[in-house]
């Protein structure tokens, strides 16, 4: 069965010591249940410190926001996998909404960007997800289908299975409105079936398929207890020990 996971994008925020500071209070504050995943997504200042903090605990990980698709070469102010690798970092978040609006990143370059990631043997955490306005005119499955038709799903059944998929309505994300549980539940059912239709069942229901957009302690535990919902993909409630110990604590255990 897949993984319980609560992953935190701090996004543009922490100075390196106060974000050193919050990835020890959640190492050392964190109750991790069996077959869960705490995975912290910090800028990449923090990266190698964040590291080397979390080493003691295998079930606490750390994750870039971002990489360039080329190993290497001129490419002034970018990150390359082997660099992310070196330092012994996992995983790498894509497809964010703020990558694909502010920075222009299509559905194209990140379906580059997660084979860079893949071939170079770390693991994607792949993000999707609608606007207002496609939610409100009511092709919101359609639209979430075709990026990951063309973000992910012509990956080897091998690589795609290293895929960690966030869920994330753009209307939810940092604006304090969540998607009800249903709401949720709904699309990731939708999402399941979508790569039980491109690969098999059994992928289908070994990958993770979180949700991002407004998770907080009050709404984490009925998110979570959704069939389809593994974990959430955490901004705002990812930046205090507080607001992110009880999102970790709503994960269910699991025992395969
Ligand atoms: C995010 O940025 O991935 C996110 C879900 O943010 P927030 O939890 O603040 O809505």
């Amino acid at each position: 069965m897949r993984q319980k996971i609560a992953a935190g994008n701090w996004k543009m925020n922490k100075t390196f010591d106060d974000g050193i500071s919050l990835v020890k209070d959640i190492v050392n504050g964190a109750e991790t249940k069996p077959g869960t995943l705490v995975i912290l997504g910090t800028p990449f200042i923090h990266l190698k410190e964040a590291v080397q903090a979390t080493s003691y605990n295998d079930q606490v990980k750390i994750a870039a926001q971002n990489c360039h698709q080329e190993t290497k070469g001129a490419y002034t102010g970018e990150i390359s996998v082997e660099m992310l690798k070196s330092i012994g970092v996992e995983y790498v978040i894509l497809g964010h909404s703020e990558r694909r609006e502010y920075f222009r990143e299509s559905n194209e370059r990140i379906a580059e960007k997660i084979k860079a990631v893949l071939a170079g043997g770390l693991k994607p955490i792949f993000c999707c997800g609608e606007s207002l306005e496609i939610r409100e005119e009511g092709w919101h499955v359609r639209y979430v289908k075709n990026q990951l038709k063309r973000g992910i799903f012509d990956l080897s059944e091998e690589d795609f299975k290293k895929v960690i998929i966030a869920y994330e309505p753009i209307w939810a994300i940092g604006t304090g409105v969540t998607a009800s549980p249903d709401q949720a539940q709904e699309i990731h059912k939708e999402i399941r079936n979508a790569i039980a239709e491109q690969y098999n069942d059994s992928i289908a229901n070994a990958t993770s398929i979180l949700y991002g957009g407004s998770v907080k302690p009050a709404n984490a535990v009925e998110l979570f207890s959704q069939a389809d919902v593994d974990g959430g993909l955490v901004g705002g409630a990812s930046l205090k020990a507080e607001t992110f110990l009880p999102i970790i604590d709503a994960l269910p255990a699991h025992i395969s």
